[in-house]
């Protein structure tokens, strides 16, 4: 891949809890993670258990490339929110116990707890042999606002964060990542990511349920995008039972590309509960709501 294309790799598509097992092996059983790779960086979306299989290439990759304490991987992990499935793979992230790696995370606080000290709660003796600050690698935490950017420059390791609305980042050379707060989604709300670069445009809008008539913020938020990746867990009749719970149709997700006039969608967070069988079904249904639609599966990659 040349530093001048922006790429995403899924290594994690399934949503609520893992499902090893032959009926899921073409989709793959891991939970939600996503890697991304522009101008030198990496980026990573989530933390599923999708993570431990990309965390243990990045070990191979910090090996090849000589990384140590004086020049460490730097990795950037966006959490979307901090449900379960979105954070489950971290404890066996390898990349984490090597002092060779600086990890950079961002995701949201809440009123009552920063990013650092929820993330430090699931690791907790009573839940996990090693806790968050024990970790050998050098680890920061940035509490994330809506209107945060980051620049990712060629020849930073760090992204330059400054607050608004981004101005004119489409044409930018450099790696701007921007959020969107999104409501539509129990409790805690999500966060919905995009990538940018050179003019293209990668948006991550996982965990979220759509409206009648399409998600308008969201439709803003993606106008354009060469790739919409979007919840889609459930078909039209599952959702009359599941309604409020935070999560889309294939139909509410083919809504906002259309709107949205999105190069390609491709539908993310299956249920649990579909084979390889059925989400094959569901796509050649969505397909025939947009047609350039794909469902996520393990080791999917594109590049723009
Ligand atoms: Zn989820
Ligand atoms: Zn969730």
């Amino acid at each position: 891949m040349s530093s001048n294309e922006l790429s995403v790799k899924f290594w994690g598509v399934r949503g609520s809890y893992p499902v090893p097992g032959k009926e899921t092996n073409h989709f793959g059983g891991n939970t939600s993670c996503l890697e991304i790779r522009a101008n030198g960086h990496i980026v990573i979306l989530d933390a599923g258990t999708g993570i431990i299989n990309l965390g243990n290439k990045l070990v191979k990759e910090m090996k090849q490339n000589g990384n140590s304490v004086k020049n460490p991987m730097n990795i950037h992990l966006f959490f979307s929110h901090t449900h379960h499935d979105h954070i489950q793979g971290l404890p066996f992230f390898a990349p984490a116990y090597f002092e060779n790696c600086t990890l950079n995370f961002y995701g949201p606080k809440s009123f009552s707890h920063s990013l650092h000290d929820i993330l430090a709660n699931t690791m907790e003796s009573h839940f996990s042999p090693i806790e968050l600050d024990e970790l050998n690698s050098k680890i920061n935490i940035h509490d994330l606002n809506e209107s945060d950017n980051f620049s990712f420059s060629k020849n930073s390791p760090t992204p330059i964060i400054t607050r608004g609305n981004g101005g004119d980042t489409v044409k930018s050379k450099d790696l701007i990542v921007s959020l969107m707060r999104n409501y539509a989604h129990p409790k805690i709300g999500t966060f919905v990511v995009k990538a940018e670069m050179n003019g293209k445009s990668i948006v991550y809008a996982t965990d979220t349920e759509g409206y009648i008539g399409g998600d308008t913020r969201l439709t803003d938020f993606s106008q354009n995008a060469n790739l919409l990746i979007h919840d889609a867990q459930y078909d039209v009749h599952q959702y009359s039972q599941m309604q409020g719970f935070g999560h889309s149709t294939y139909e509410m997700a083919a809504n906002v590309a259309q709107a949205a006039n999105v190069e390609k969608l491709v539908l993310f967070h299956h249920d649990p509960g579909h084979d390889d069988a059925r989400l094959t079904e569901m796509e050649t249904k969505a397909k025939a709501c947009f047609a350039n639609t794909a469902m996520a599966y393990e080791g999917l990659e594109l590049t723009f």
